[in-house]
């Protein structure tokens, strides 16, 4: 140990500083998308082990207001379905370091909260779209529910939660063929479309390499369309970012798997039962709701923090071939 893990920001003994934080408000959620949760959903988190909203914006405002943190994001599960979500964003806006505030969400209910969302002072969100296809949407969330979707991405852009993005998952011979037409209706619409490569998250195990779509595969069959220029000035941003037909439209290509961005992670992760998680991989977790219900205060919260943040490894290891699958799954982790 040395000094460094004991005061200071979030940094790790890779010479990383975790500015970014992902809060998971709850492990629920209103789709079952197949790559990320079985049919018929998890076991959700007994009520006593979530945080409640007053332990949440406690552990918000120690990471913002001593550990450094300057970008929150609201996830889950589905952050829409925790009720109280609006005035959590507030309480996170009102904190004197003024974080910018954002919200990864699959859009079914934000037609109701987008103006309250924005009123508190949500800065953006990013939507999950995987296809504009009625039947590959059902196909793939297991729920009609695509025009509620697209209804709350309206929603959101009328909100002036600018710019909206739209977040997509390509699955073999599901959707990924799809892939020029989601980037066209997006650009028809102004919303900001970025591929996420799947990573092997989902609680059923299904993840295999050899039948995931690649970053390099969805540049192919996007570049069958468009002319796609890659644009400089990634910095930490996880996406590369590619301007389309000479722009102004642009589409990023998040390679989790095969283009990994390990080396410039900033991020850290709250999960909804007070974990601390320093890696979406990562195998272990550091429990900060027992210690702030054993009565620890800010200061030993915040050590524990950094502590947990100084181990984080250089890599989320998914090319190693000793590599094990995390034991939540990305909805419990909070994505
Ligand atoms: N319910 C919200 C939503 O749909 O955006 C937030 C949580 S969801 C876990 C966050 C993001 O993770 C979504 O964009 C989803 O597509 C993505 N995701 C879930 N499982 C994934 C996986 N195995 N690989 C890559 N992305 C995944």
């Amino acid at each position: 140990m040395t000094l460094r893990d004991t005061a200071g920001p979030l940094a790790d003994q890779h010479g990383r500083v975790a500015t970014g934080l992902r809060v998971s408000l709850t492990d629920r959620c209103n789709l079952r998308c197949e790559y990320c949760m079985p049919a018929e959903g998890l076991d959700w988190l007994p009520t006593e082990e979530a945080l409640t909203d007053d332990e949440l914006i406690r552990l918000i405002t120690i990471a913002v207001e001593i550990l450094g943190i300057r970008d929150v994001r609201f996830t889950g599960g589905e952050p829409l379905l925790r009720r109280s979500l609006p005035a959590i964003v507030a309480a996170t806006k009102a904190l004197p370091s003024k974080p910018r505030t954002a919200m990864t969400s699959n859009g079914l209910g934000l037609k109701q909260m987008a103006k309250a969302l924005a009123e508190a002072g949500l800065d953006r969100v990013n939507i999950s779209l995987d296809t504009v296809d009625p039947e590959v949407f059902k196909r793939i969330t297991r729920r009609d529910r695509l025009a509620d979707v697209i209804t709350g991405l309206e929603a959101a852009r009328a909100a002036g939660l600018q710019p909206v993005k739209v977040n997509a998952v390509l699955l073999r011979d599901i959707n990924h063929k799809g892939a020029p037409e989601l980037l066209r209706w997006c650009m028809d619409n102004r919303y900001e479309l970025r591929f996420i490569e799947q990573m092997p998250l989902d609680a059923q195990h299904g993840w295999n390499r050899t039948a995931m779509v690649t970053a390099d595969e969805t540049l192919t069959l996007l570049g069958e369309h468009f002319r796609l220029t890659p644009m400089d000035g990634r910095g930490l941003a996880p996406a590369e970012k590619f301007l389309v037909d000479d722009g102004p439209h642009t589409v990023g290509i998040v390679g989790s798997v095969t283009r990994p961005f390990c080396g410039d992670c900033n991020r850290v992760r709250l999960t909804a039962d007070g974990q601390i998680r320093n890696c979406l991989f990562a195998r272990e977790e550091s429990d900060l709701r027992t210690a702030m219900r054993g009565g620890a205060s800010d200061t030993e919260l915040a050590e524990r923090w950094r502590k947990a943040m100084w181990v984080k490894l250089p890599g989320h290891g998914i090319n190693d071939p000793e590599f094990l699958q995390p034991t939540r799954p990305m909805s419990a982790i909070g994505g």
